[in-house]
């Protein structure tokens, strides 16, 4: 129900954790059922996730902190296929990949299917986890590039942030029927389900378009259609007191 994306410079640092976590707090008040989130180091990724309110998954990130992660995403879960359990809370991996997602994929159970005989093994009942080995099955180096190959083969609403591990500067998004805003900073960049996801730290903000891929790094933004040509998105100002 909520989604917050951020990446910012290789220094040893709390803050992708604190802007995730600040971000989920402001998105609270939609509602969920379960909370997670996924960190990215240099040394590797990290998830945590958990049913039941915010605090619950706080305990669990204080006892296992990763101090110099460059990147993270967060989520708060709304249960549409699967219940409200840990197992089923986002962020959903698929080895050195990790996912979140907003909204439904229609035609899950087909893809699951598939995937189960390529020799994907499942760790939840969610419609979302598939995206995660879809996702690794494409994986040639590229985040952007495998993101595309996933989304053409999606139906239904999503939001969609992704990470892996060997490109721990980049978070990856995506949106076809929900929404997925950019914010800028200042050699950091963030996303967000909306803008309260980032609002406190920068007001300025990117649009995305319908069916659109959005790669963000500290120091750079990138969207393209998922036909894959490029698009020059409208920047706005948030006019929101923080
Ligand atoms: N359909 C996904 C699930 O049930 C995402 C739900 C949401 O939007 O939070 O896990």
């Amino acid at each position: 129900c909520g989604i917050v994306g951020y990446v910012g410079p290789q220094v040893p640092s709390a803050r992708p954790l604190e802007v995730v976590l600040a971000g989920l707090g402001r998105l609270e008040y939609r509602g969920y059922d379960s909370a997670g989130v996924a960190l990215v180091s240099p040394s590797g990724l990290a998830t945590a996730k958990r049913a039941g309110k915010l605090t619950n998954l706080l305990g669990e990130l204080e006892a296992s902190p990763v101090p110099d992660a460059t990147a993270a995403i967060g989520h708060t879960r709304w249960a549409t296929h699967g219940g409200p359990t840990d197992a089923n809370a986002h962020p959903h991996r698929a080895g050195k990949i990790a996912v979140i997602h907003n909204g439904i994929i229609e035609n899950f159970a087909e893809l699951r299917a598939q995937a189960a005989a390529d020799g994907a093994t499942f760790a939840s009942e969610t419609d979302t986890e598939v995206v995660a080995h879809l996702l690794a099955a494409a994986w040639d180096g590229d985040l952007t590039r495998a993101m595309l190959a996933v989304v053409n083969r999606l139906e239904g609403a999503f939001t969609l942030l992704a990470v892996h591990e060997d490109v721990p500067d980049t978070v990856v998004g995506a949106r076809r029927n929900s929404p997925l805003v950019v914010g800028l900073g200042d050699g950091e960049n963030f996303m967000g389900s909306d803008v309260a996801a980032f609002i406190s730290s920068t007001s300025r903000a990117l649009e995305l378009g319908q069916d659109q891929v959005v790669t963000i790094t500290p120091t750079s933004v990138d969207v393209v259609t998922f036909a894959g040509e490029g698009v020059t998105p409208r920047e706005f100002t948030v006019d929101w007191d923080a």
